[in-house]
């Protein structure tokens, strides 16, 4: 499988090592495949008894068949995801794919998982060292931290706004150690990106430093995301009676574009369902044509926050420009109907659900009540543990979520993080000092 940029598709492809470790393209576009499997018959044949791993080996071989045999694409997939999805009916037609049972409790752990097992083997092969430097407001520092925690030939640093991250997601970064270095910025979430961006322009940083990147444009993050697709409609293919959709909450929109790929090799679903909090530009454009990306705004799903989603341009490419309203549709969720959602689901079930899944899942059920003689199913993905979401959840509910031990011992141990200035200069200065291996 080789990539190119959404900016030039006539520029010369990059094999998948490359578009890894360079994540952006050089004229700043999002790496795109260019070749169109056919993984059709590698999609049938996987069955309601497949485990999530069984799903991932194929998809591996099928998609980097020249990399990776059957073998090696399985003890890729075994090294990669260290847990599984895990599907669960929640009310007729509508079902649950709970994507947070991986080290940081939210589906970013997949992605994560999968670019630090490659990046890793990569560099074992052809030797060297890599830097992931990264800034976060929260969950993808602790996804990428958890991945790449204890992996050989590779250091991550992570940059993050002081006093602007919870509590747990604050000790999800800093108590890991060893490979994983947390810097405590004293600005915003804004300073702490463009010291990134900064860094990567610095060729005197970039000389010393085999800076790379890991956020979530980077192919070696969506591709594994299309594996979970599979794996629910492995799952459930037999037994849907009309349509199967899946309902994705989305804000950059990675993961949905990421279920678009699934099916363009192979997954033969109805649709999907883009649902997006009140930050609704997607589904805006979605229903009249115009794309007007704009500030976001904060929201209870805040890791949805976005008003300029980065893989617009991916979804764009897949389609020629114009995304078919008979497979994707969209809808904004405002707070007060995730709030009731949350309320209604646990009423109804017992079930605490993130605001995030909330926002799918009210998405769902106002599209089934929109055709109510179907037997359409509709698959909607849980992207966060509630626990990720305490108060969110107390304010709703009235009740705490039960925390995974997996938090809980990670309240308990000690932060250490880098006091770092609102500068590049500041960061300059750390990376060459602990990081200059290529001089
Ligand atoms: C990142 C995130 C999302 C949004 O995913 P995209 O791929 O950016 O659309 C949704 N929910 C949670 C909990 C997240 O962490």
């Amino acid at each position: 499988m080789r990539f190119v940029s959404t900016r030039n598709m006539e520029a010369t492809p990059v094999t998948f090592p490359e578009a890894l470790f360079r994540g952006l393209a050089p004229d700043g576009g999002l790496y795109h495949p260019v070749d169109e499997p056919d993984l059709r018959t590698v999609v049938r044949s996987l069955g309601a008894d497949a485990s999530f791993v069984d799903v991932a080996g194929a998809m591996i071989q099928g998609l980097f068949g020249e990399e990776y045999d059957a073998a090696a694409a399985r003890a890729l997939a075994q090294e990669s995801f260290p847990f599984e999805p895990v599907l669960r009916p929640l009310e007729p037609g509508i079902d649950i794919l709970e994507l947070f049972h991986g080290p940081s409790c939210a589906f970013k752990d997949f992605g994560a998982g999968f670019l630090a097992a490659t990046m890793e083997a990569e560099l074992r092969r052809r030797g060297g060292r890599a830097v992931v430097l990264t800034a976060t407001s929260g969950d993808t520092g602790s996804a990428v931290a958890q991945a790449f925690h204890g992996r050989d030939r590779i250091d991550v640093v992570i940059l993050y706004p002081s006093g602007r991250v919870s509590p747990l997601q604050e000790q999800q970064l800093t108590t890991l150690g060893g490979n994983v270095l947390a810097l405590e910025v004293n600005g915003s979430f804004d300073d702490c990106q463009r010291m990134v961006k900064e860094a990567f322009g610095d060729s005197e940083i970039t000389a010393a430093v085999p800076l790379t990147s890991a956020n979530s444009i980077n192919v070696g993050r969506l591709i594994p995301q299309s594996f979970y697709y599979v794996w629910a409609f492995a799952q459930c293919k037999d037994e849907v009676e009309d349509e199967l959709l899946f309902c994705v909450p989305s804000g950059n929109f990675g993961n949905l574009t990421a279920g678009v790929l699934a099916w363009r090799w192979g997954m033969a679903v109805a649709g999907f369902i883009a649902a997006t909090n009140a930050n609704d530009v997607i589904p805006e454009y979605l229903r009249t044509g115009v794309f007007t990306p704009r500030e976001s705004i904060h929201t209870l799903a805040n890791a949805m926050d976005v008003g300029n989603p980065s893989n617009f341009e991916r979804l764009q490419q897949i389609f020629g420009g114009f995304v078919p309203a008979t497979l994707l549709t969209g809808r904004g969720v405002d707070d007060a109907a995730i709030r009731a959602t949350m309320a209604d689901v646990y009423r109804s079930t017992g079930m605490i659900v993130c605001p995030h899944t909330a926002t799918g899942i009210h998405a769902a059920r106002q599209r089934r009540a929109e055709e109510p003689g179907s037997d359409m199913r509709i698959i909607t993905l849980a992207t966060a543990h509630p626990a990720k979401f305490v108060e969110v959840c107390e304010d709703a509910l009235g009740v705490s979520p039960e925390i995974p031990s997996r938090l809980a011992r990670l309240m308990e141990r000690t932060k250490v993080a880098l006091p770092v200035d609102r500068s590049a200069a500041a960061l300059k200065k750390v990376l060459l000092e602990r990081f200059s291996y290529s001089t």
